[in-house]
């Protein structure tokens, strides 16, 4: 086994041989008592680094993370923020809140931050739930939902997707109980990639009664080009229900320092505060999102060669016949139901990190250009579904 990540290599051999001594020790024989909810949620299953062949670069794909290193003025900035971390960070969040309260243009006050969107989501529905409320979501969707909402006692309901793998809202409407206290709209979905249509969720937030809190998910909103997509502020404006949810570890490439925001009106705002971690958002990811706001014109050039090799991409397997589900985000879906394990062990052969979710498909996120060649043709090589 060749683990490329020199971090994850050296851990696995520092840790070898105590963890054997302490498997067979007392210590393990525990009695303490554990919520029952925990031995029923799945783990949450990290991207894997990347691993290749020898001579052959390998590339995580796995993650949707962004490709490109920090910006070297964000670097200066995480760099002078590095000298000052003998001290707590500012846990208003103070400059970050009112540099995104600017370039949002809405009020500091419904501003609220967390550890990256997946805490503030937690916020959300640890502000909402008491056990047995239910969360309503589509699936196939992002991971992370089941296990924020059972974590809070709260039950997931979850609503299979269409066949072109986009929100059934229609659907999501129906499963809407007395128990329901939020809703979870991801667009772009992820894994899937298409986005939910403005037009469709105004129709749904018309009828979705008024005390439910309805979550637009917008992690990926930078890449979306879809005229018709979910303008999540736009629907902000005017409905005191809906929160939107936005993260500087995609788009904005700095998904290892953890920070993501809510945009709300001021009692959940407020809420969100509360069932805040108290100064979660370390003072460097602090500085380095305010320095990434500053540089946005800089980064979102990466943001378009990024959607551009998306459309290269998309483009190719089109052409190579593939039949994929529409992508706004950076990221490409493919449902490959049973043949998913043989074509990610395909995508691993060629040094490509992917993500497989069990029978269901595979997704690969956009990354370094040689790195999409690659996928390209590993797909042209395993044949067109
Ligand atoms: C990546 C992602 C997030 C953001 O995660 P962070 O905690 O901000 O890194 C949120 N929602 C979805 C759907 C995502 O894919």
């Amino acid at each position: 086994m060749s683990e490329s990540t020199e971090s994850v290599s050296e851990s696995v051999t520092e840790s070898a041989t105590p963890r054997e001594s302490y498997a067979a020790s007392p210590a393990t024989q525990t009695a303490v008592r554990l919520r029952e909810v925990l031995a029923q949620m799945p783990d949450y299953k990290p991207g894997k680094p990347a691993a290749a062949p020898a001579g052959v670069t390998a590339y995580k794909l796995s993650s949707n993370e962004n490709p490109y290193g920090p910006l070297p003025s964000v670097l200066a900035a995480i760099d002078d923020a590095a000298a000052t971390v003998n001290r707590y960070p500012d846990m208003a969040v103070t400059a970050l809140t009112e540099r995104l309260a600017k370039a949002l243009d809405v009020p500091a006050e419904c501003i609220a931050t967390g550890t990256g969107s997946v805490a503030v989501l937690a916020q959300i529905v640890n502000a909402a739930c008491d056990a047995g409320d239910e969360v309503v979501f589509a699936w196939r969707s992002f991971e992370a939902y089941p296990i924020v909402t059972q974590l809070a006692g709260a039950k997931p309901i979850m609503v299979g997707l269409d066949e072109q793998a986009r929100h059934r809202l229609d659907a999501m409407f129906a499963a809407i109980t007395d128990r329901t206290r939020v809703i979870l709209v991801c667009t772009p979905n992820n894994p899937t990639g298409p986005c939910v249509h403005q037009s469709e969720l105004e129709a749904f937030l018309d009828k979705v009664p008024s005390d439910v809190i309805v979550v637009v998910d917008e992690a990926y909103v930078e890449f979306v080009r879809d005229p018709e997509a979910v303008r999540g502020l736009d629907v902000w404006r005017h409905r005191p229900n809906v929160v939107v949810l936005r993260t500087f570890s995609k788009a904005y490439g700095l998904a290892g320092l953890r920070v993501g925001y809510a945009v709300a009106h001021p009692p959940v705002a407020a809420a969100l505060r509360k069932t805040a971690t108290p100064f979660g958002v370390n003072s460097v990811a602090q500085v380095a999102a305010v320095a990434s706001l500053d540089a946005f014109d800089e980064l979102n050039e990466r943001v378009e060669s990024l959607v551009a090799e998306r459309d290269r991409v998309v483009q190719a397997l089109n052409d190579q016949g593939w039949k994929l589900p529409q992508s706004d985000a950076n990221f490409v879906w493919f449902p490959l139901g049973a043949d998913s394990t043989a074509f990610s062990q395909a995508c691993s052969d060629a040094g490509l990190t992917v993500r497989q979710y069990g029978d269901d498909g595979v997704r690969a996120t956009i990354g370094e250009v040689e790195a999409n060649s690659r996928l390209i043709e590993v797909a042209a090589a395993f044949g067109a579904r």
